[in-house]
């Protein structure tokens, strides 16, 4: 088998699709030649980065749908839309389950709300739960979904040496989803439905953005590659773990952390 990853009338959801790593997964997944349905919660430029991509791309489907990922109603809805915007036929390959959130505080000052496991964790279920249904109703025996997770759901991130990040909620949320994802693959694989992990390391976006400098520099002497990763260099393994290449993968967790697990 060639080693080419060909999404050639191929039709993809990626949850926060239009920005961060999110946008460089919907990218990579447009120059592989595949449509993407990108699900946002509330920026009001979404409509716009679709757009962009069907100029760029224009033998492609890219549209934007707002759903608030922890809202389970408009979760179904939003899959009605997105099926039916790809047209009846078309069908539904791949899902990329990325929006996520953060939130550096004090355990002893995070509050219920902040503590949003409803986005990182129950937000991904929502989704992934939406696919299976769709592909288990459908027939479909060959569908792919990809949580993107963190190298936080194995370590707890530092502010500087022996410094706790503060990230209480959002390392715990990161482990609970790595597990919710195998929890998937294991009930899924009978279906055909593969859930694999990508677990990103420190990654150059808004959400990396909150750190002070002095806490950059600690990360980014901490990684063995010395840096933060560019959002499309997440892209490779979501998309071999979306694609037929990886057909005898389900339940992995794939780090691409610059290192920083080697420690
Ligand atoms: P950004 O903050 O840049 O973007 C977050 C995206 O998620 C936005 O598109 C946002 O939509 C969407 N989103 C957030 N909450 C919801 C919701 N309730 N419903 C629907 N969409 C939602 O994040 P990153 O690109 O940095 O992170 C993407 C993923 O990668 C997250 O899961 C994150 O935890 C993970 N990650 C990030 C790392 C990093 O260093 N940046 C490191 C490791 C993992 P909208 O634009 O409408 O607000």
């Amino acid at each position: 088998m060639v080693f080419t990853i060909d999404f050639k009338n191929k039709n993809f959801i990626v949850t926060g699709g239009n920005r961060g790593i999110g946008l460089a997964l919907t990218r990579s997944i447009a120059q592989a030649g595949g449509n993407v349905s990108i699900l946002y919660r509330s920026s009001s430029s979404a409509p716009q980065v679709a757009q962009g991509l069907e100029k760029e791309f224009p033998r492609q489907r890219f549209f934007a749908v707002q759903c608030d990922v922890t809202d389970q109603k408009r979760v179904g809805e939003a899959f009605e839309e997105v099926v039916q915007g790809f047209g009846k036929e078309g069908g539904l390959h791949g899902v990329v389950a990325n929006a996520g959130v953060a939130i550096v505080k004090d355990a002893l000052e995070v509050g219920g709300e902040e503590f949003d496991y409803r986005t990182n964790v129950l937000g991904v279920f929502y989704i992934a739960q939406a696919a299976a249904k769709y592909w288990v109703k459908t027939k479909f025996t060959e569908g792919s979904i990809v949580v993107i997770s963190s190298m936080s759901s194995q370590i707890y991130n530092q502010s500087a040496l022996n410094e706790p990040l503060r990230h209480v909620f959002y390392n715990s949320s990161k482990a609970a989803v790595s597990s919710l994802a195998k929890n998937l693959a294991a009930e899924w694989a009978p279906h055909g439905i593969r859930v694999n992990i990508v677990s990103p390391g420190y990654v150059e976006t808004e959400q990396s953005g909150v750190h002070a400098p002095a806490v950059r520099k600690f990360h980014e002497d901490s990684v063995p590659l010395r840096r933060y990763s560019q959002p499309k260099e997440q892209a490779p393994p979501v998309l071999l773990l979306l694609s037929e290449h990886s057909s005898y993968m389900t339940g992995s967790e794939v780090f691409v952390d610059g290192g920083m697990l080697i420690w």
